[in-house]
């Protein structure tokens, strides 16, 4: 069967498959997304991630989360079903994004693969020394998390600002920090906590950073918030490569997809494998609460000091530049199909197996004849 040599199809819908191919390209590939993906290539094997992202919806039904994968860009005449043939992954393409890291399980999924990537790269550079502090605040079953997570952002933010404290960071030879905001819900209610990556030039170092003249700082401007920090554990610092490179591999991955509870808790994605209405209010409470908050921030300037490429988040989430096989094309009305049957994380997994026959044989039992198309073509102007 030759599915390259249709001509119908490109008068139908006046646009070529190498048209398309441009547009979806036209997000500039950056150098150091190299093979991000490779992770994700069991990403789509379970329908896990498509269950929870549908999950979403139900509880969230307003969110730009809940249209996430689903609605096609305005200007989409059909969705292209995208292959690499160097990943063996499959992906679509002209479908919105919602690029939130919080609340979607798909573009978090997608973002934080690619920023543990940056971050393993910076602390490998041989120039730089890291360390890493932990920030917590006590908590309990009856605190909101909004109202810790105030607690917390005011009480970081009193830290950096401390004149001691800072004179104490320029003595170590800080250049700058990277901030990760963690949040998870156990038995004695939501945790949220900071990690704060210490980077200081080698050449720059000075003395140890002093952790007990921290831990007291830290509880004290703590108290000021009507919170409570211990002394003894509310800050932790952890010095040397090996505990950041640790904490850098394993950054986000908690949020994979899995059901396991770890022992401090659960986190938020894993409230939506099983909706009860606890789980529901909750997960409402948290999307609530989180808005508007980075999960990892580069202090001003790092960036630049350390000639690091910006790369947003929209950029990373609607990179397709990977894919270098236009294998289907569905109409919008049979997308409108894929999404009653519920089957976009099936269609994917098919796709993914690179089987073109397969994935005709898929879509004609899921699909009318007039709805999808078979294209198999390279396309030629996205980087391989
Ligand atoms: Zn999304």
């Amino acid at each position: 069967m030759n599915y390259t040599s249709d001509n119908t199809y490109k008068q139908e819908t006046k646009k070529s498959p190498q048209n398309i191919a441009q547009n979806i390209g036209q997000n500039k590939v950056v150098e150091s997304f190299s093979n991000y993906y490779s992770k994700l290539r069991n990403f789509y094997s379970t329908n896990t991630v498509f269950s929870r992202l549908n999950n979403v919806g139900q509880v969230l039904p307003n969110s730009w989360t809940a249209k996430c994968l689903k609605l096609p860009l305005p200007t989409a005449t059909n969705i292209p079903v995208l292959y690499s043939t160097n990943l063996k992954f499959a992906s679509y393409a002209n479908l919105l994004m919602c690029k939130s890291i919080w609340l979607c399980p798909f573009c978090s999924k997608k973002i934080t693969n690619f920023r543990r990537k940056e971050l393993k790269e910076l602390i490998a550079d041989p120039g730089l020394l890291s360390s890493m502090l932990t920030l917590t605040i006590q908590h309990s079953k009856k605190d909101s998390l909004k109202g810790l997570l105030d607690q917390l952002t005011t009480s970081l933010r009193n830290l950096k600002n401390s004149k001691k404290f800072k004179s104490h960071m320029q003595e170590v030879g800080i250049i700058g920090t990277v901030r990760g905001l963690e949040i998870i819900y156990g038995e004695n209610g939501w945790n949220a906590h900071y990690h704060i990556i210490l980077i200081a030039n080698r050449e720059l170092a000075g003395i140890e950073f002093n952790e007990d003249f921290a831990k007291a700082l830290w509880a004290k401007i703590v108290r000021r918030t009507n919170g409570y920090a211990s002394k003894k554990y509310g800050l932790k610092y952890s010095p040397g490569r090996d505990n950041v490179n640790l904490y850098a591999s394993k950054w986000g991955l908690d949020q994979e997809l899995t059901s396991q509870k770890s022992s401090h808790g659960i986190n938020p994605f894993q409230m939506l494998d099983n909706l009860t209405p606890t789980n529901i209010k909750l997960f409402q409470e948290y999307a609530a609460a989180i808005k508007g908050r980075k999960q990892l921030l580069y202090s001003k300037g790092l960036k630049k000091i350390l000639k690091m490429a910006v790369v947003s988040d929209k950029t990373i989430t609607e990179d397709v530049s990977k894919f270098d096989v236009i294998i289907a094309l569905i109409t919008r009305e049979g997308w409108t199909n894929i999404l009653d049957k519920q089957v976009r994380g099936e269609l994917l997994a098919v796709a993914s197996t690179g089987d073109i026959n397969e994935l005709f044989n898929y879509l004609s039992h899921v699909l009318t004849r007039d709805q999808f198309k078979i294209i198999n073509e390279y396309i030629s102007q996205v980087q391989k």
